[in-house]
């Protein structure tokens, strides 16, 4: 996206200069130069064109930089082989097809815990006791959090589920 944005504003770059340097509006007119309207307008044409790819370019070009800031950088490992970023929960990576071992899909699992609890400002031994108040189950094999029927990767989100089932009681 970021080469094809680059492509595109030189190409709007090069059309501009074409436009200002060769498009050459004046005719002689047996008198003198005169400039003609025809070729003005075509000249202005091209400008407006090629105004409009710098920007089309402009905008492919910057637009990644703001995705990349959006997104959550805890959502990323580095795969160990080839140095790419994949999601945490990759089992093999999409680059490089290294797959990762038990021991740092176990890491990677702690890691995304301990986040989420980092984020929710509470410690391991605060959603043990809230686990046992509102009777939520983990699963180890899925790394899921559950409680009732309702079952989530996020603690969070199975919390919120139980105190609002448990709200309407
Ligand atoms: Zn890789």
């Amino acid at each position: 996206m970021r080469s094809l944005g680059i492509l595109i504003m030189t190409g709007g770059i090069i059309l501009l200069l074409y436009a200002i340097v060769f498009i050459d509006t004046t005719v002689w007119s047996g008198y003198g130069y005169l400039n003609n309207i025809g070729l003005m307008s075509q000249r202005q044409n091209y400008i407006i064109i090629a105004c409009a790819a710098f920007l089309i370019g402009l905008i492919l070009f910057i637009t990644p930089f703001f995705i990349a800031k959006n997104e959550d950088i805890s959502e990323f490992k580095k795969c160990p082989q080839c140095a790419e970023q994949v999601r945490k929960e990759a089992k093999i990576c999409r680059f490089c097809n290294y797959a990762f071992t038990d021991e740092e899909l176990k890491e990677t699992k702690m890691e995304i815990e301990q986040n989420e609890l980092d984020k929710m400002n509470i410690s391991y031994e605060e959603r043990d006791k809230l686990m046992d108040e509102y009777g939520i189950k983990f699963n180890y094999v899925t790394g899921r959090y559950r409680y009732k029927g309702f079952k989530h990767r996020k603690f969070k989100e199975v919390l919120k589920y139980a105190k609002e089932q448990e709200s309407k009681i």
